[in-house]
């Protein structure tokens, strides 16, 4: 069976990302798309909302991949669920935990498929390194995820905004792929938020969990490329480094060969698979951990973020 999929919210991430994976895949089909800033022109019916794209073709679709920002997700999956449509959830999956498990409940009472996709999780070095480290004790960890806004998120004043997470939009691909191949538990011991004068959500956080020298750096304001990077000494003397986002595996300082057929690629054989067994995968541990970054982390009002740096 072809599912027969729409994309609710059509931004960056929507045009970059799922619309190739989609097409690229044969077990999926795209049948509409809903905007609320008028037609994305990618050839298939647009909708405003996901409650006309409902009213137009009651019986044309099977599920969604929900692309909006965080804080509006939960209300659309929820009508999505109550339609009886499987959901893919960008990330993060929700705004609140609470939202998270009102959306297994209802995916579980109505036997929909849920899927909350952390598309760094599909990252080529994840599994590899998760392999390395099934059954080690881990003596350090460091993340280091900087990057600049400007360039990644170039005017979405969302991200600022409560419920936008700020710095934590890519340090949660950071702790997605931590929680994905540690052996252990991450708690948060500390941490301290900088948040830039009249905004909501921070520019900068440093975490730190327990552990010997378990810690996490995330910064927005890295003007010189990137660097998300995951380091990890094993209580053996073995040394892990994931780098460029998980794209490369480094053991002992040797690059190691990894092979992937891309993230969402990835994503959607996974969605695919679980609408076919009619089952659902959520995983909120990353969630878990900037909540509880958020709840107990200490807060700096730093410099205003302006969009433009000549203004
Ligand atoms: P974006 O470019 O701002 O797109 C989000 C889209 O959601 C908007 O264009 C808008 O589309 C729709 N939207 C915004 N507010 C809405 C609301 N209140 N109600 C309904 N729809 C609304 O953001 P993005 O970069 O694509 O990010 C979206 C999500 O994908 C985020 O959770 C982010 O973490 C995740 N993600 C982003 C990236 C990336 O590189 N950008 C990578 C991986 C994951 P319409 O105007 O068409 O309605």
């Amino acid at each position: 069976m072809v599912i027969r999929i729409a994309i609710v919210g059509f931004g960056k991430i929507a045009r970059d990302s799922h619309v190739p994976a989609i097409r690229a895949d044969p077990r999926f089909q795209l049948v509409a798309v809903t905007s609320r800033s008028g037609d994305p022109d990618v050839g298939v019916p647009a909708f405003s909302d996901l409650g006309a794209l409902l009213a137009a073709m009651p019986d044309g679709v099977d599920a969604v991949a929900i692309c909006t920002p965080p804080d509006v997700r939960h209300g659309i999956a929820h009508q999505a669920l109550a339609a009886g449509l499987a959901v893919l959830l960008e990330k993060p999956p929700t705004a609140t935990l609470g939202e998270a498990q009102d959306l297994i409940a209802l995916a579980k009472a109505g036997n929909r498929t849920l899927y909350a996709g952390w598309h760094s999780q599909h990252a080529p070095a994840v599994q590899p390194a998760a392999a390395l480290l099934a059954g080690a004790e881990i003596r350090r960890l460091q993340i280091t995820w900087h990057e600049d806004v400007r360039k990644w998120h170039p005017g979405q004043d969302w991200v600022w905004e409560a419920g936008g997470f700020g710095v934590f939009d890519p340090g949660i691909n950071a702790l997605s792929i931590a929680t994905a191949i540690l052996p252990e538990r991450l708690t948060v011991r500390a941490a301290k938020l900088q948040i830039p004068a009249g905004r909501q959500a921070p520019i900068a956080a440093e975490l730190q969990f327990a552990g010997p020298a378990h810690g996490a750096s995330f910064d927005w304001r890295h003007g010189d490329g990137e660097c998300w990077t995951i380091e990890i000494e094993t209580d053996d003397g073995r040394c892990i480094e994931l780098r460029n986002g998980g794209a490369r595996l480094v053991v002992d300082g040797q690059a190691q060969p990894i092979a992937g057929h891309g993230e969402y690629p990835s994503l959607y054989s996974r969605f695919a698979e679980l609408v076919a067994a009619r089952a659902s995968l959520v995983d909120i541990e990353p969630l878990r951990i900037v909540a509880d970054a958020f709840l107990i982390g200490s807060r700096t009002e730093v410099a205003p973020f302006l969009w433009t740096t000549s203004a």
